[in-house]
């Protein structure tokens, strides 16, 4: 017997999980938001009110319009709270801020648990100082502070501007952006985002404050290794050439008190997998996401999935997709006058098909071939470390593929790589893509490793019931 009986739970209070609340919210559902931070509004809205919005940003502005207009007679949005797993009959496990756990039964599920990063180790990624793009930004925007005066940020994609745009923001210096993946690449698509004219000043307006603060912004450029005694202060980078192998003489050393590194993200699919859902791996929306029908729902009936949790493509799809999977659940429970689909849906889709074609652009600018992924992990020496959890080095993945470990399953189980505190939130996708390289297949022929409950770390003595 459940703790609480809801119509809807959602899981995931950012952008898409708030917006499909909103909906069915108005449409005399009684939702219930579960989101494991501080406050409503995932990675988007992370600064509420208090982060400085730029003129351009109509997602935001409409993110905080949503946010106060949520109908709270019907919505209410617990933080601080995981979701650790789910149980046949849309039963789920949370813990709650306080060390509590408790059981949460709905009539339709909707998981819109977002993204996190995707890394790819260098020497020296473990070394203090160096820190996820997205927990610079995280710091920044949620707790006010700059990690260091100079910054350099690099890695791969879109978001390295972004993270860089924050630091300036906040008074620091950013002496360099330094991006794998090759200008050609920001240029050559732009076409497919003609008609996306406030996404393109952005993006323009963005580089232009870059350069005039005097940050250089370097694309076709890889870190090398992070060095210093007991922190970093100082990075080395250098030029890739087009099959992604290092160009020779090439090297560069800079100076930084902190390095910010991110490649892109990758959908946070394990609660989706744990409920059997159907999984697609598309490069163009990110790698291996939920597999979900126009109306948003998954291979489960009753379940849907909306967000960066069905491919990784931005703020704006984000809020289409929870506005849609909101709109086809009250479709579903009879609470539409005719049953038929709201005419506002067929508006929603076609932004939805826009924002997809975004969404290419945007992973293009950290996906890389495999013949580039297999000369880039080639490159790498086997002492690096790449869980830090259980401290499995590369050499250790080399040797279990070596004699034969050729799938995550066995790999995990022979290394331990992705078994630690973490549950691989960090490694698995390196897991992956070092196992795509050594065993020359593609990525999409690597299968996620499989999922258990709990998905994130709780203490044995919540899950057995204690009270703090
Ligand atoms: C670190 C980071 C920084 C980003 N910064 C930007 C940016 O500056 N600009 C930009 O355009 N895009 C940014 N993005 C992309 C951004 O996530 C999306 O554009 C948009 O916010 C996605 O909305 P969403 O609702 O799909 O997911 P999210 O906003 O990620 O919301 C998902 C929510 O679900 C929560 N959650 C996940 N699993 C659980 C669980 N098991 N239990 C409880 N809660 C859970 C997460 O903590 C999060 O609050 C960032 C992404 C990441 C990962």
């Amino acid at each position: 017997m459940a703790d609480r009986k809801v119509d809807v739970a959602v899981v995931g209070g950012g952008l898409a999980g708030l917006a499909a609340a909103e909906v069915l919210g108005r449409g005399g559902v009684g939702v219930l938001v579960l989101d494991e931070n501080p406050r409503p509004g995932g990675q988007y809205l992370r600064g509420g009110r208090g982060a400085p919005i730029g003129w351009a940003d109509r997602v935001k502005r409409s993110g905080l319009a949503m946010l106060d207009r949520l109908p709270r007679q019907a919505v209410e949005v617990r933080n601080r709270v995981e979701v650790v797993g789910i149980q046949p009959g849309f039963e789920l496990l949370a813990a709650d801020g306080g060390g509590g756990i408790f059981t949460i039964e709905a009539k339709r599920l909707l998981l819109a648990t977002g993204a996190r990063e995707r890394f790819i180790p260098f020497n020296g990624w473990t070394l203090p100082g160096v820190l996820a793009a997205g927990a610079v930004q995280v710091l920044i925007k949620q707790s006010g502070v700059l990690p260091a005066r100079n910054t350099l940020v690099a890695g791969a994609g879109l978001f390295l501007n972004a993270v860089a745009g924050d630091i300036l923001k906040s008074g620091g210096r950013v002496a360099a952006v330094l991006d794998e993946a090759p200008l050609r690449r920001r240029m050559a698509p732009l076409l497919a985002l003609a008609g996306q004219f406030l996404k393109l000043a952005q993006g323009g307006l963005l580089l232009a404050r870059l350069l005039s603060a005097g940050t250089r912004v370097r694309h076709s450029t890889r870190i090398i290794a992070a060095g210093g005694e007991g922190r970093v202060r100082e990075v080395t980078a250098a030029r890739v050439d087009r099959r992604g192998g290092v160009v020779s003489g090439s090297e560069a050393v800079f100076p930084a008190s902190c390095l910010a590194v991110g490649f892109g993200f990758t959908a946070n699919t394990e609660l989706a997998q744990l409920a059997g859902c159907r999984m697609v791996f598309d490069a163009a929306l990110g790698g291996w996401v939920v597999a979900v029908s126009e109306e948003l729902e998954t291979s489960v009936a009753g379940m849907y999935a909306a967000g960066e949790i069905a491919g990784i493509g931005g703020a704006a799809k984000s809020l289409t997709e929870g506005r849609l999977a909101g709109l086809a659940m009250l479709r579903r429970m009879g609470t539409r006058p005719g049953g038929g689909p709201a005419p506002e849906a067929s508006a929603l889709l076609r932004m939805r098909r826009r924002q997809i074609g975004f969404a290419r652009y945007f992973n293009a600018q950290h996906t890389f071939e495999p013949d580039y992924m297999r000369r880039w992990v080639s490159g790498l020496s086997d002492d690096l470390v790449i869980c830090r959890c259980e401290e499995v080095r590369l050499g250790d993945v080399r040797r279990a593929v070596a004699a034969g470990f050729d799938a995550p399953a066995g790999l995990k189980k022979a290394t331990r790589c992705g078994m630690g505190i973490c549950q691989g939130s960090t490694c698995k996708m390196i897991l992956l893509e070092v196992l795509a390289a050594l065993t020359r297949k593609p990525l999409a022929r690597i299968p996620l490793p499989s999922v258990r409950m709990p998905v994130k770390p709780v203490a044995l003595g919540v899950l057995a019931g204690d009270k703090p």
